[in-house]
């Protein structure tokens, strides 16, 4: 999508910090980070959000958890983290390209994502 931020992102047209990459995702750090380890899963694949999501999109949100324990074990992170996906407006969706948030606390205390 043209004028997607994420898609822009995923095609490397943005700098993002990059954590990781395979062939169908990737992690970057969260601009705004709201907890000490915040980063994001974003499939190359422009899905607007999980309602936009159907069968055809069933293996790719699979690999969005098994990229999200990747990025995990990168980060050093693995004893404990959060993941979320915000889904429309008053879900919290900002940017409608799908997207999961990787969030950990290395002291340990609660960082409310909103
Ligand atoms: P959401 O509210 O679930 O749509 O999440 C969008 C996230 O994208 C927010 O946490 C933003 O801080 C983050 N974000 C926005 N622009 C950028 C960017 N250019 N690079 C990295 N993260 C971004
Ligand atoms: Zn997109």
């Amino acid at each position: 999508m043209t004028n997607c931020l994420f898609c822009k992102i995923t095609n490397k047209e943005i700098e993002s910090e990059v954590i990781l990459e395979n062939d169908d995702f990737l992690v970057f750090k969260d601009i705004h980070p709201k907890a000490s380890v915040h980063v994001l899963i974003v499939p190359k694949k422009h899905i607007e959000s999980v309602d936009h999501a159907g069968k055809d999109e069933v293996a790719l949100l699979g690999e969005i958890f098994l990229t999200a324990k990747e990025a995990a074990k990168e980060l050093g992170v693995s004893g404990g983290y959060r993941l979320q996906v915000n889904v429309g407006r008053d879900g919290g969706q900002e940017i409608d390209h799908i997207h999961m948030h990787l969030l950990a606390d290395k002291k340990g205390e609660e960082v409310p994502l909103k």
